[in-house]
């Protein structure tokens, strides 16, 4: 299935949630999951938050096989999350990735937290975690809207997706190759905790 006509799946999938109906395949692939002992197909990737309120083969109304869900606390991309990518786009040929996140996330909310205020206790591991949102958010500081601290945190949510987006776009020569060569897509997409609502805001 190429790019475009999985993120038009997806948009599919996103209008049934909203509407609260689920389509026949979801359904029947968990009857026939079975099938997948010796393979899949997913048509999609998606570097989604490791939120509970963001499972993403709900949102999508997407079933077993599906999807190819690399879930990780403020969808950040460390080279795990690149070679997962690759690894799809190699193996399956899935020809979209989309980065998912969310408004209201805990990840991004922590990091504008250590900006303003730094806690030297924090675990190394956590702070690798704010290392990689920082450089998104960062800049936002000293914009005039960072006044406002809910303009601030809508705002730096769609950063680090953007920077997610491009991060996986230009940190790898094999998903640069397979943007240029091969038809990969990939597209920084927030889902609204309020409205179920998937943006796909930052599609190339
Ligand atoms: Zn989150």
């Amino acid at each position: 299935m190429d790019a475009r006509a999985a993120l038009e799946k997806l948009k599919q999938g996103n209008a049934r949630f909203i509407a609260n109906v689920r389509g026949a395949e979801p359904v029947l692939s968990q009857v026939r999951r079975a099938d997948f002992v010796h393979g899949q197909n997913p048509f999609a990737v998606i570097l989604g938050c490791s939120d509970s309120r963001v499972p993403a083969e709900l949102v999508f109304d997407q079933g077993f096989g599906d999807l190819f869900v690399i879930r990780v606390a403020g969808n950040i991309v460390a080279p795990s999350q690149v070679g997962s990518v690759e690894f799809a786009a190699a193996r399956f040929g899935t020809r979209l990735a989309v980065v998912l996140g969310h408004t209201h996330c805990g990840a991004v909310a922590a990091t504008l937290d250590e900006l303003r205020q730094p806690s030297p206790g924090q675990s190394p591991n956590m702070r690798y975690i704010v290392s990689c949102i920082r450089h998104a958010v960062e800049p936002l500081m000293s914009e005039p809207g960072a006044r406002d601290p809910e303009t601030l945190m809508t705002e730096a949510v769609r950063a680090n997706i953007r920077l997610s987006a491009d991060h996986l776009r230009h940190g790898s020569e094999v998903l640069e190759g397979l943007v240029k060569r091969d038809g990969l897509l990939i597209v920084g997409a927030e889902y609204r905790l309020e409205t179920g609502e998937v943006d796909f805001f930052d599609a190339d």
